[in-house]
Formats: structure tokens, sequence, C-alpha cells
């Protein structure tokens, strides 16, 4: 057969693209990885919301992240889809399909000309049966006809009056294709070979802000098509940071909080999005899930969340002079803690301090105090699942806090050994709410004393003598109890490595809810109703920032 030159030439200048680096953020236009990796789609239908939208502009977002028209159609619902042999069936496209009403054939003929407008290429698309417009990087040409095999294409060539003024053109892996949505209508083709990525704009009814309809939900913005790996697109919302932040705030804290603390979760938002550099290689700046923050349009956005991103619009948190990563969390149960201690890393302005504010909403927080409980297996499953294994466990215990109450150090204690784990890993490996807790055993703990030669188990063996001789039971904890040896006085002590009696199950009772760096959204919630603003949140929980 013979191949279209436009294919090689592409790919020589996607070899180029690829070993150009990635580009710096420095504007207002956030790209948000809506669907990509193993959700990357190959076929993504559009739609506009009710009257604030009319039709699409299809180009593509120059390096500043502009948009550049090239052409725009006034159909309300457009598909985007590979290019590829495509089934139709209902609104769906498939690149498989056992019962259909139409397919579009991924093999076309070229005329050999190219045009420098697009007005130009539709004029004489608009000659043929089913031609339509490609953009090829930096031209036009008109694309006839529509085949499904070589063989019928290279039927269809043969057949061509005056075979010199086509070409074949073989499905590309960098090209995608416009279409009517359940259609076979070809509104545009779009193959930069990966240089640039097809952008979709909806346009405007009557000036106002278009939303779109994509997979549920409606967004502000418009949208991206990248193949850069030559299989499914990754679906990119191309969306200005302050309409991201109002599709944002409202997942990450609700939209039924104090305004100032809404406040305070947009300042957050906003800057992690701003300083978020993790999906660059992907071909966006942040994702729409909760590894990143959660985002889906406009679904959870209110008035009382626009007007909370609107009296903030343009702030975001600093550091000595630069972003600050704001973390943040539902709940501390108490204290918050230092990023070193949780995550190993220190950071200035992530330090752990006890909250007093929380406490003032604890009853309307959902399981704000908690208790869990494991039997041995399970911990030893748990520990396995993290290839530790130091046989039956015998015991579980906190083997250190930091100053601020949170949990520092997690001992195991087994038949074949000991592993203490610290920092983030003393919740996580339990899969615990929050590093604020104490273990316990249904049994009671059990200290020692002379040289771990005498144990003491529970309150119940130990007796105080008072100041004139009375003997008592004594009513405190083990932890606090003083016992009088031969070589004076020595605190009970526990010592993991002898375990008078095996435990069964261990009680894990803790508070809050997170990973406590950072600011605490309940607590915000609570300043907020105390009368602190936001500006005032936000400084409590991240020390010595400024917000501008
Ligand atoms: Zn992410």
């Amino acid at each position: 057969m013979k191949k279209g030159w436009t294919t090689v030439f592409l790919s020589l200048l996607l070899a180029c693209f690829l070993s150009t680096g990635a580009r710096a953020m420095e504007h207002d236009m956030l790209k948000v990885g809506l669907k990509y990796g193993s959700d990357a789609m190959y076929s993504a239908n559009l739609q506009n919301y009710d009257n604030a939208g009319r039709g699409y502009a299809f180009g593509y977002y120059d390096s500043a992240r502009s948009f550049v028209p090239l052409t725009a159609t006034t159909e309300s619902k457009i598909s985007v889809s590979i290019d590829d042999n495509l089934f139709i069936s209902g609104s769906s496209y498939y690149l498989s399909a056992a019962t259909y009403s139409q397919y579009i054939g991924a093999y076309h003929l070229q005329l050999m000309q190219s045009y420098e407008t697009y007005e130009e290429a539709a004029a004489v698309a608009a000659n043929y049966d089913g031609g339509f417009v490609a953009f090829l990087i930096d031209r036009y040409a008109v694309r006839v006809n529509q085949y499904r095999t070589e063989e019928g294409v290279n039927r269809a060539f043969g057949e061509w009056a005056g075979a010199d003024t086509v070409e074949i053109v073989s499905p590309s892996r960098t090209g995608v294709m416009v279409t009517v949505t359940g259609t076979d209508h070809i509104l545009f083709y779009f193959d930069c070979g990966g240089l640039r990525s097809l952008g979709v704009q909806p346009l405007s009814a009557d000036g106002e802000k278009p939303v779109t309809w994509f997979r549920g939900y409606r967004y502000y913005g418009g949208f991206e098509y990248q193949r850069v790996t030559g299989g499914n697109m990754n679906v990119i919302n191309v969306v200005n940071i302050e309409d991201y932040t109002k599709g944002c705030v409202g997942w990450e804290i609700g939209n039924d909080k104090p305004l100032e603390a809404i406040k305070a979760q947009a300042v957050c938002a906003r800057t992690y999005a701003a300083m978020q550099t993790r999906h660059r290689s992907q071909g966006f700046d942040v994702c729409s899930t909760d590894d990143c923050q959660v985002y889906r349009g406009v679904a959870s956005a209110n008035d009382l969340t626009d007007r909370a991103v609107d009296e903030t619009a343009g702030k975001y948190l600093y550091y000595n002079g630069k972003y600050a990563e704001a973390y943040y969390y539902s709940c501390n149960g108490g204290a918050s803690e230092d990023a070193k201690n949780v995550w190993g890393n220190e950071l200035g302005y992530l330090k752990g301090k006890p909250d007093p504010y929380e406490a003032a909403v604890a009853p309307r927080i959902a399981k704000y105090n908690w208790s869990t409980t494991f039997t041995r297996a399970e911990i030893a499953s748990k520990l396995a699942a993290r290839s530790i294994n130091i046989g039956t466990i015998k015991n579980v215990f906190v083997s250190e806090y930091t100053p601020n109450g949170n949990v520092y150090a997690l001992t195991f204690v087994g038949s074949d050994g000991n592993k203490t784990v610290y920092r983030e890993q003393c919740r996580t490996i339990l899969g615990l709410r929050s590093m604020r807790f104490s273990v316990g055993s249904t049994e009671g703990d059990t200290y020692f004393v002379n040289d771990n030669a005498t144990s003491v188990t529970g309150i119940q063996s130990l007796f105080t003598i008072s100041g004139n001789g009375v003997v008592g039971q004594y009513s405190g904890s083990p932890a606090d109890a003083y016992v009088i040896t031969s070589g004076g006085t020595a605190k009970l002590q526990k010592d993991p490595s002898i375990v008078a009696a095996d435990q069964e199950i261990f009680t894990v009772t803790g508070s809050g809810w997170g990973h406590n760096v950072g600011m605490s959204q309940w607590g915000a919630t609570a300043m907020a109703e105390m009368g602190f603003d936001y500006q005032d949140i936000l400084q409590f929980y991240y020390t010595g920032v400024t917000i501008e």
C-alpha cells in the first residue's frame, strides 16, 4: 500500500517532542487529569450544560496555556475518539461491537493539496460525501471516504480518477477525531504527532461562563485530549485555578461549613494545586482524586463555596517566600504533629501543637473517639503484608510518644523476635484512623521490677503505705507507680522481651482522623465558629506562614 508521508514525518516530530522536557507552570490555568493511565479513554463525550454553553471551538492550548482556536461547531453534543475503527451504538463509540448502527473506518483517502486556512479546506471538503478537514501541525488537509481495512482503501485508491491527486492515510497513533455524538459525522480531525494535543473549548451563550458535562459531572473550562503514549487518550480539564478551587473546596471540607473555614481551605487547595509537580510527566498538574485533591467540576460548589473562593482569589500560602505545602486532614484528636515525626522531613511551618479548638466541635464529628480490636492472628497478617514475620504475636505497645502525645514508635513482640515501626507507619501498619492512640489488652498490662524478676499485672497487686503506716489498695495506673526496693525506689517497667501472659485480643483506643500534619479541617470549623478569620486559622495551623 501507499503510505502517507505525513505518518513518517509526524512520527519523527513526536520523537523530537518527547525528548524535550516539561514546562514550568507560572500561570493561572491548571491542567487537571480526569482520565489517564488505565482510565485513559478511546472515546469521550462532551455535552453543553443547559443554557450556559453553545457549541465548541477546536484548537490547542499553547505553551502559555492560551487556547488557540482553529475552527468551531454549533453542535452541543460531540465525541472525541482515537483514530481507529469505531463502531457506534447509541451515543457511544466502541473499538469492537457485536451489534452497531454505524461505523467510522480509520482508513481514508486524502487530497494531496494542503490548505492554509480551515475555511479553504472546508470549502473543498464540502464537495465530497463524508469529506472532512484534518489539521496536521501547520496545515490543513481534506480527507474523504472511510474504510475499515487496508484492502478497502487500496481498492478505492485504485478506482480514484486521477490517482496522483490523493494518498492513502492509515490510522495514526497520535490522531484524534471529533464527531457529532452517536453519528459518523466527522467534524474535525487533529494530528500534530504528539507535538500538540487537541483542545476543545466550550463556547458561551450570551456571555455566560460555559459549563460542560463530562462523564456525569459539570465542568468549567476546556478539555485537552492527549495521546502522547500512542494509545488511549488522557482527558484533561484545562481550567482557571480559581474555578478549579471552586470545584475542590466543597469535596475537601464540605460546602456547609462556616465561610472563614472554607476560605482557609480554599487557600490550602489553591496553593497545593499550584505547587504540584508529581503528575507533570503524565501531562497535567493535579489529578482529580484524593491522591491530590478531590475535584469533580462544579458538582459540590454552591454560593457559599464560590464566595469563599472569590473572597480569597489569588491568595496563596507562603513560607520564606516559597509556596508552603498546605497539608490538611479531618481532625487531629487533640494535637497536630511535626511533619518530621510523621513523614521524616523537617518543614519549619509544619509544627505540631496542642489543638484547643477541635474539642468544641468533637461531639459533631463521627468517630472522633474511636476504638478497634485486633486478634494476634490479625496483627500477624498485617505485619506479614509488609514482609514482617516475627512468629506468634505476644504483645503490642506504644514504645514512644511525641511531646505532643501522638504515637512515634509502635513495638510488636513476637515469638520469633520484636519489630518496632516509626512515624506514619504506626498508623498505617494496622490501618488505624489517626496517629493519636494507645494500645491495651483485655488481660491488662504486665509490669516488672527487680530486673524483671517480679511481675505485676494490673493494679490489684499494688498496695500503698501511707505516712502513718496504713496499707491500702493502690488506685492509680501501674505506669505511675513506684516501688520500694533494697536499692531505693524504682519505677515499674514494661519489658517487651518478657511477657508473662500471651494476649489474644489487643484493643487500640484513639482520637482523630488523618495524618495530623498541618490544618485540622474540623479545628478550622471550630475556629471559624468562634469568630476567627481564615488568616487566623491558617496562621495557627501553619507556623510562621504568610498569606498573600
Ligand atoms: Zn494526584
